[in-house]
């Protein structure tokens, strides 16, 4: 069996200084592929270098909505220089965040977030999405700038409404370790029912830790749990599950399976 964190963030201050430590640990539980995101000009740095150094490390660099201010002419000059390495697979996280009030207004929001979706329609890279209190807004930039090589919502909380929306655009759907808690019923029936070619998993390290590790430091080991929580919800055997959605996220970002 093998496991693949389609997004998480080792470039993170609190999990950044023992890398080696959570690689090993992932690999006890099978997770063998993990896509670190960035969000910033430094996140971005370091899940770069963290995707040089490590071949099963892919980086997912851009600009979060909560940066989206500082994303200038010539941070998208950056990106564009920075999409060239072979170990990025994608621009994110973009998009719409409206539920902190500290976050630039949505105007700025969705002028970052447009101009990453025609960065990444330009070049030929997936998208993977951050939105949250923002639904229609998201869907209506993604219906007008839409990306070919692939849209990921990214710990998908929305109702089954919105999912099949955003199925109908063509967006893989991807969950977190809010599938597992217990009181999350509208994202364990979305779980249940994003097909399984569109299925992906995910952890947000060192965010939202599924249980039984709720609470706890998230890592990306715990894919594992994300895996098992969906696979109860879908009543199919745990390896089924990996395996869709190991094959799912090396297709999206187009990375060669190494069976
Ligand atoms: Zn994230």
């Amino acid at each position: 069996m093998q496991l693949f964190d389609s997004h998480t963030h080792l470039n993170d201050p609190q999990l950044w200084n023992q890398v080696d430590y959570y690689l090993q640990q992932a690999q006890k539980y099978n997770v063998q592929e993990l896509a670190v995101v960035g969000s910033d000009a430094q996140l971005n740095q370091r899940a770069l270098t963290l995707a040089k150094q490590h071949s099963q490390i892919h980086a997912v660099i851009g600009w979060h909505p909560e940066a989206a201010a500082f994303f200038n002419l010539s941070q998208q000059k950056q990106l564009v220089e920075d999409i060239q390495s072979p170990k990025v697979v994608a621009i994110g996280e973009i998009g719409l965040d409206y539920y902190w009030e500290q976050n630039p207004e949505p105007r700025v929001q969705q002028k970052a977030f447009i101009e990453q979706l025609e960065i990444a329609q330009q070049y030929h890279l997936p998208v993977n999405i951050h939105t949250r209190e923002a639904w229609a807004d998201t869907y209506q930039i993604l219906r007008r700038h839409p990306v070919a090589a692939g849209m990921v919502m990214h710990s998908f909380n929305g109702s089954l409404a919105w999912l099949d929306k955003f199925l109908a655009l063509g967006c893989y759907v991807s969950f977190s370790g809010v599938v597992s808690f217990k009181n999350a019923t509208a994202v364990q029936l979305a779980a249940q029912n994003v097909p399984l070619q569109r299925l992906l998993l995910e952890t947000d390290a060192p965010y939202l830790a599924p249980e039984p590790q709720r609470g706890k430091l998230n890592q990306p080991a715990y894919t594992y749990f994300v895996a098992q929580a969906v696979a109860n919800y879908r009543v199919l055997p745990l390896n089924i599950v990996a395996q869709h959605t190991f094959k799912n996220a090396c297709e999206v970002y187009q990375i060669h399976d190494k069976n």
